[in-house]
């Protein structure tokens, strides 16, 4: 008499079993799925509307929040003022407004998706 235990099986079962690792991001569940239900950006997309009426010009790139299309410079210029507009407003996810980059940014999770 054998008994087959088919217990593990490697090359990978119907298993529904959730591993719960990591924080789920609700608002990338949500906010700028679809990408033409984003807002119209509020300023023009190519310059950082605040950097330049503070005078600066030198920023890396631009990041839109997908709340209300505020255009802010990102992290890595002098003035970050997309991380500052989350900070005033509490606006959770912007995208990249760079020609080209889709993804999109949680501040309070810092979550990419
Ligand atoms: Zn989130
Ligand atoms: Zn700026
Ligand atoms: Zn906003």
């Amino acid at each position: 008499m054998r008994l087959f235990r088919r217990s593990a099986d490697p090359s990978g079962g119907e298993s529904t079993q959730s591993s719960s690792a990591g924080a789920r991001c609700d608002e990338l569940g949500t906010i700028g799925v679809d990408a033409n239900d984003d807002p119209a950006p509020r300023d023009r997309p190519d310059v950082c509307e605040e950097c330049t009426q503070l005078g600066e010009h030198h920023w890396s790139h631009l990041r839109m929040c997908l709340t209300c299309g505020h255009i802010g410079c990102c992290d890595s210029s002098p003035r970050r003022h997309a991380t500052e507009h989350f900070e005033e407003t509490g606006h959770p996810v912007m995208r990249s407004a760079e020609p080209g980059e889709v993804w999109r940014w949680c501040y309070v999770h810092e979550f990419m998706g």
